[in-house]
C-alpha cells in the first residue's frame, strides 16, 4: 500500500485516493487547501493504527463495517 505524505499539512495518507480526498478547492483560482481533521472526519475518513488517514470504510473494502443508517434500520 503506497503512503502519501502531504507537505502542506504534514499528514500521511494510506493511499493516493485518501490524499486526493483531503485536498479541496478550485485549481483555477488557486484555492486548493487541505481539510482540517474535523472536516476529514465529517467525510468519514479515519486514521489507521499507523496514524495515516484512510478513506471512509465501505462495504466493498470493509464488509464488517455497518453504516449508522443500517444500524437504525435494523433496530
Ligand atoms: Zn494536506
Amino acid at each position: 500500500m503506497p503512503v502519501s505524505y502531504c507537505s502542506g499539512c504534514k499528514r500521511t495518507f494510506s493511499s493516493t485516493s485518501a490524499f486526493d480526498l483531503h485536498r479541496v478547492g478550485n485549481f483555477a483560482h488557486n484555492q486548493r487547501r487541505c481539510l482540517v481533521s474535523q472536516e476529514m472526519s465529517a467525510r468519514g475518513m479515519m486514521r489507521n493504527e499507523k496514524g495515516q488517514w484512510t478513506l471512509p470504510p465501505t462495504e466493498e473494502v470493509a464488509p464488517w463495517y455497518v453504516s449508522l443508517e443500517k444500524v437504525v434500520v435494523e433496530i
